[in-house]
């Protein structure tokens, strides 16, 4: 007999271009996996919608099998395609395979195919897959440009043919990416481009200088959906004042909100993490000392023991690490500002990074020649999840000095692991760092947070870091102690989004 279900449970059907791990770029894909996760042990159904890209490696899938064969409509032609059904990190996803040359290559983005076109196909294709199943979750959550027009084939195609029942959640993770296209581009998944030109709806005026041909599928998931989310307050404060969308969001601010992006503590977990050579945790931090020693001693890098062998820590001076991609929104003066003044006052630094611009790959390469033969600073110039753990669990501080930056993972993750954040006060670095010296806010303080975008202002942030290190060992070590017993986890943010899904919800 079937069990009615629990009037007050949904089903959340994410429709991504990303997904951790398995299909992972950035944050996006971490966001994805941990809110579904974290969505689905509180008894949600959730499902994601993915791209089946060809690089995704088929052994990272549990129990895939092909669920549904059916075709989707592009430029003209109704395309085959097949729908499997498969388990990654415990969460259902249904990747959607197309019979034509969208999402091959060797990675998620920047194939020899149109990418536009690729996620226009893809977001229809997954409505298409709705209808033809009669799967109709309460709420299709879409994530970036990428499936921006989703939105409006719901609302304008599909909800007139047989989807009544879900209302679209939409989550923009970064504003700097618009999915601009041309209005014959938008014709080809079946979509009247003529009637978008306006900006009302996915014209918007200072990107595209009133070119009524040019839209933006940012723009247009931002007007057809029914709730808006952005990944901290204080990015959603600084998006309705300034940049090329905020007289939209402005015009849309009832249905806006912001909430902080939560960490995966089944990933990013010192206590369990497979890849430490110690696991510690706030009550038991000697095991920090150990990675850290393994750290040094692994790299190269100047480390003295005390009597009994255990790692004599402020003696060399703090290990800093700096954990990003490096593109311009992370401040990267400030990162090589950052590995100078550091050596000159005596601490050591880790930056592992990658960078997608050969210009700023050399940049960082020549630093890396500079500096990677001595005993203080070591650059490495390369995506590595393992290390990336390693590094963590091994800092004194970890430095995030972002021009922007709409939530930020590394400064959660390096303080769940014990590192004390160094950032610029900007995004989600704002709503997650407080200052050790602000005296009016004393039982948040977590950290140190510096301003301006010149480098004095990161030298006074790291000057004083530098002393409470050296100088007040017992309050450091109490920081240490309140950084990783601070909750950012999924469990901790995910019920914020299930009560925006409940107040867009159609009850029936
Ligand atoms: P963004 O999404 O803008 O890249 P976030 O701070 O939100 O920035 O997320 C970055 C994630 O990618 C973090 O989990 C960070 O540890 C990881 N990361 C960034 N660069 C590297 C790298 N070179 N190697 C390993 N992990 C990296």
């Amino acid at each position: 007999a079937d069990i009615e279900k629990d009037s007050n449970l949904l089903h959340i059907i994410h429709v991504t271009a990303e997904m951790a791990p398995i299909a992972k770029v950035g944050g996006l894909g971490d966001v994805v996996t941990g809110l579904a996760r974290a969505c689905l042990s509180c008894g949600h159904t959730v499902d994601v919608m993915l791209p089946f890209y060809e690089c995704i490696q088929r052994q990272e899938i549990n129990d895939l099998e092909l669920i549904t064969t059916y075709y989707s409509y592009h430029d003209g032609d109704w395309v085959p395609i097949k729908a499997y059904r498969g388990l990654v990190s415990g969460v259902p996803v249904i990747f959607v395979e197309s019979s034509n040359q969208f999402f091959k290559g060797q990675y998620v983005y920047g194939g020899s195919y149109n990418e536009l076109e690729a996620y226009l196909f893809f977001s229809r294709a997954c409505l298409e897959w709705m209808q033809v199943t009669g799967v109709h979750p309460d709420i299709i959550h879409v994530h970036e440009w990428q499936t921006g027009a989703l939105p409006l084939l719901y609302w304008d195609m599909y909800h007139l043919l047989s989807l009544k029942k879900p209302r679209i959640v939409l989550t923009i993770h970064n504003m700097e990416h618009y999915g601009e296209c041309r209005k014959e581009q938008l014709g080809k998944c079946g979509l009247d481009g003529s009637i978008y030109g306006t900006e009302d709806k996915a014209v918007d005026d200072l990107t595209i200088g009133h070119n009524p041909e040019r839209l933006s599928l940012l723009k247009g998931g931002i007007v057809y959906s029914n709730a808006v989310i952005t990944v901290s307050p204080t990015y959603l404060k600084e998006t309705l004042c300034s940049g090329w969308l905020a007289s939209t969001l402005i015009s849309n601010r009832d249905k806006y909100f912001g909430i902080l992006n939560g960490i995966d503590t089944v990933i990013w977990n010192p206590a369990t993490d497979v890849f430490l050579p110690a696991k510690f945790h706030a009550h038991k931090p000697k095991g920090k000392k150990i990675c850290k020693h393994y750290v040094q001693r692994g790299l190269g890098l100047e480390c003295s023991l005390d009597d009994n062998h255990v790692p004599e820590t402020t003696e060399n001076g703090p290990l800093i690490v700096c954990i990003t991609r490096l593109v311009a929104q992370k401040g990267l003066h400030l990162i090589t500002h950052a590995i100078k003044h550091t050596e000159e006052l005596g601490g050591q630094m880790i930056v592992l990074g990658k960078a997608s611009d050969g210009r700023i790959q050399r940049e960082f390469e020549d630093l890396a020649n500079l500096h990677n033969q001595g005993s203080s600073i070591r650059i490495l110039l390369m995506y590595s999840e393992e290390l990336s753990h390693m590094l963590y669990a091994a800092a004194d501080m970890v430095l995030v000095p972002s021009i922007y930056e709409p939530c930020g993972l590394a400064q959660m993750i390096g303080m769940h692991y014990g590192a004390v954040p160094v950032v610029r006060k900007t995004g989600g670095l704002a709503d997650t760092v407080f200052d050790m010296d602000d005296l009016s806010n004393h039982e948040m303080a977590n950290g140190f947070v510096f301003e301006g975008i010149e480098e004095g202002s990161l030298n006074s942030a790291l000057d004083r870091a530098f002393r409470y290190y050296r100088d007040k060992p017992d309050e450091w070590n109490s920081t240490v102690q309140k950084v990783m017993e601070i909750d950012n986890s999924w469990n901790n943010t995910a019920g914020k989004y299930v009560k925006i899904y409940n107040s867009v919800r159609v009850v029936c």
